[in-house]
């Protein structure tokens, strides 16, 4: 059976809220989207790709709808009705997406996106910290170490672990909520392991990263 309208059926909002362009911007510019409702996806962040619907490095910084309740599903959908709490103001890609036709997503996926840039204050006083981050807590240099077979837990453990202390340094100085980290910092890049490393809490109050058991 074919169809060519939206039934409401939910899928689309499960899989994930959208990646925000710069005709959102203005969402932003009125608070209908807070620091609280997004996230930041980091470059070389593995993350799905609509295109490929495969699991890979984001190509670029993006802004992305958060999720609810530590999943992927769009923290505006509305699970008891299935409707978008949002609707009149839905973001660019939510527009563009009808899933009997995806040509009109695909022409605008990746063009155009936001960045924290685009939304954060240039004279805002955290800046200095997610500078710092940027440059030593970078997904590149974290999947190029994890490319390697040996002797390389302690190297991911210090990127991990910076990770983790700026953001806690952030908490401190900011008074920053875990929404607010979200989007400031992006996931905790431990999140992002392969599954063949794990982590577990070391006495300095840091993670210690290891080989599982196969
Ligand atoms: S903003 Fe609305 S339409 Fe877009 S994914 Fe979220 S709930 Fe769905």
């Amino acid at each position: 059976m074919t169809f060519d309208t939206c039934r409401q059926c939910g899928t689309c909002c499960r899989k994930g809220g959208p990646i925000l362009h710069h005709e959102d911007l203005i969402l932003c510019e009125k608070n209908i989207l807070a620091f609280q409702h997004l996230i930041t996806i980091r470059e070389q962040e593995p993350v799905f790709s609509p295109l490929s619907a495969d699991i890979e490095p984001a190509p670029r910084e993006l802004i992305k709808l958060s999720g609810i309740n530590g999943t992927w599903t769009c923290l505006f959908f509305k699970e008891k009705n299935q409707t978008c709490g949002i609707y009149q103001n839905r973001p660019l890609e939510c527009r563009a997406l009808k899933c009997w036709d995806t040509g009109e997503l695909e022409r605008i996926i990746y063009r155009h996106t936001l960045s924290r840039r685009d939304i954060i204050a240039p004279d805002k006083p955290i800046w200095p910290l997610l500078e710092w981050h940027n440059e030593h807590c970078q997904y590149g240099k974290l999947a190029a170490l994890t490319l390697q077979e040996s002797d390389v837990e302690s190297r991911i453990a210090i990127i991990i672990n910076d990770d983790l202390s700026i953001r806690q340094r952030a908490l401190t100085m900011f008074n920053l909520n875990l929404a607010e980290e979200l989007f400031y910092f992006g996931r905790p890049m431990f999140k992002a392991l392969p599954a063949r490393l794990a982590v577990r809490p070391n006495r300095r109050g840091g993670l210690t990263v290891y080989h599982k058991e196969v």
